[in-house]
């Protein structure tokens, strides 16, 4: 075992009590260093290697303790504000992402600016020291309980659609911010609307300069985009936590209760996945399913290589590069194979639904999630142009290279 993996295992001995408040084991978490260990000192972390922050989280998990919070705050605001934000902006909001006290939403995408973000209409106009914000965005996760949101917004018409962005830090409990949830086809309402009505967001809340949004907002996509992200915990996210509630017994609810977004987004798929087959198997010796398993098992792999080298590119830069974008294509791929192979190893029982099916229904849960992964963070076909140009150097298409030039307010938009 290596200096860290003990230390941290004595630690985890020595500290993980079931009976202990949410808040409170998530602030003694944040505050040994071993809530995300590859962040800096004072933000949950140690500034550990990759390599040694496994060895953390295997660690914790041989113990059994429960994880650190999980969600848009922690896996595309801090990483963002890590290399992005002013040392004011991280002092002010990091210490809230860290010991789940603050949960955020991500505002970008609106009705007619999904794809092509870059068209986004949401206004922000200048008033003193302050900002001023009118429009409306859509399928912003865990919105109805964030406290916080990364917003960008249109500052400047006049200037081509990825110029005049600029990216802010908004309250979400003020005045002039409404929240409607959206029910999907898992019939869970993970996301919402959120429409501003001359909402407040003070110009100490911008981050980046006046009109270069759009670069920190495609830092935020690299993040979202890449399955190794150190802020990607294994509890679940997109729900509002109990913080009084003894951790043990929290840990417990969410088990029995996570839905298809938790399941994908808390690294529990394999899990899942593999206690469906389990079962499955058992009662198949179909040597076609078995191939498909085979290879399956080869994708799982890959992704695993993949994200070793993504891994290596973070370390050298600070960020993930477009190439993230292949990983993210494999990795929707292989959400999809897994939900298709697992459903037929359960047979008859795949089709059911509701409170008689295997494992509490939470394999089910996963598999009506799988679409959605490929439309989240950037459908599969945007990433595949996003390689073909940014990595492999393919020329743009014709109308984009012209559109790109065109002030955002001459634009026609839908
Ligand atoms: C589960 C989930 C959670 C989400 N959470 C958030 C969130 O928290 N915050 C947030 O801001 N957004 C969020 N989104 C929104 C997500 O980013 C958008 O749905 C996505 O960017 C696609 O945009 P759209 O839905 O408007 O589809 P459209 O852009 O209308 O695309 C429709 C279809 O056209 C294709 N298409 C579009 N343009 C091109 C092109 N140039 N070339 C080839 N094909 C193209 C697309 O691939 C797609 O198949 C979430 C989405 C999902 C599914």
């Amino acid at each position: 075992m290596t200096d860290i993996a003990t230390e941290a295992t004595e630690w985890f001995q020595q500290h993980w009590d079931p009976a202990m408040p949410l808040g409170d084991w998530w602030r003694l978490l944040a505050d040994s260093g071993f809530a995300f260990p590859q962040w800096p000192e004072g933000f949950g972390g140690r500034g550990l290697s990759g390599r040694d922050a496994k060895a953390v989280q295997e660690a914790r998990r041989a113990v059994g303790a429960y994880g650190p919070p999980n969600g848009v705050a922690t896996f595309l605001v801090a990483p963002t504000l890590l290399v992005m934000g002013t040392p004011e902006q991280q002092q002010r909001y990091l210490p809230g992402v860290v010991d789940g006290t603050t949960p955020w939403c991500q505002l970008f995408s609106e009705p007619t600016a999904g794809s092509d973000m870059a068209s986004l209409g949401t206004r922000a106009v200048k008033d003193g020291d302050e900002w001023t914000v009118t429009g409306q965005k859509v399928w912003n996760s865990g919105a109805h309980y964030a406290k916080c949101g990364i917003l960008i917004a249109r500052t400047d018409p006049d200037a081509p659609k990825h110029r005049g962005v600029t990216y802010f830090l908004i309250d979400m409990t003020q005045p002039g911010v409404e929240v409607r949830p959206l029910r999907e086809m898992t019939g869970d309402a993970a996301f919402n609307e959120v429409f501003f009505d001359d909402a407040r967001v003070h110009d100490s809340d911008r981050v980046g300069a006046d009109g270069d949004g759009w670069r920190i907002a495609m830092t935020t996509l690299s993040f979202e985009r890449d399955p190794g992200n150190a802020g990607l915990g294994d509890t679940a996210a997109f729900y509002e936590a109990d913080l009084t509630v003894p951790v043990g017994k929290h840990a417990e609810r969410e088990k029995a209760a996570a839905d298809g977004f938790s399941i994908a987004m808390s690294g529990r798929a394999g899990e899942v996945f593999d206690g469906a087959l389990a079962s499955g198997l058992k009662r198949s010796s179909d040597p076609v399913l078995r191939d498909r398993l085979a290879r399956l098992h080869v994708d799982r792999t890959v992704v695993g290589l993949t994200g070793r080298r993504g891994a290596a590119n973070m370390k050298a830069t600070g960020q993930p590069g477009p190439e993230i974008a292949g990983l993210k294509i494999t990795g929707t791929e292989t959400g999809r194979n897994v939900r298709d192979i697992g459903l037929e190893a359960l047979g008859a029982a795949g089709m059911l639904w509701g409170d008689d099916v295997p494992d509490g229904g939470l394999f089910h849960r996963y598999a009506m999630f799988t679409p959605a992964q490929s439309i989240a963070g950037g459908t599969d076909e945007v990433l595949r142009n996003s390689i073909g140009e940014r990595v492999l150097g393919l020329p743009r298409e014709p109308d984009e290279a012209e559109r790109r030039e065109t002030p955002w307010k001459d634009l026609r938009r839908s």
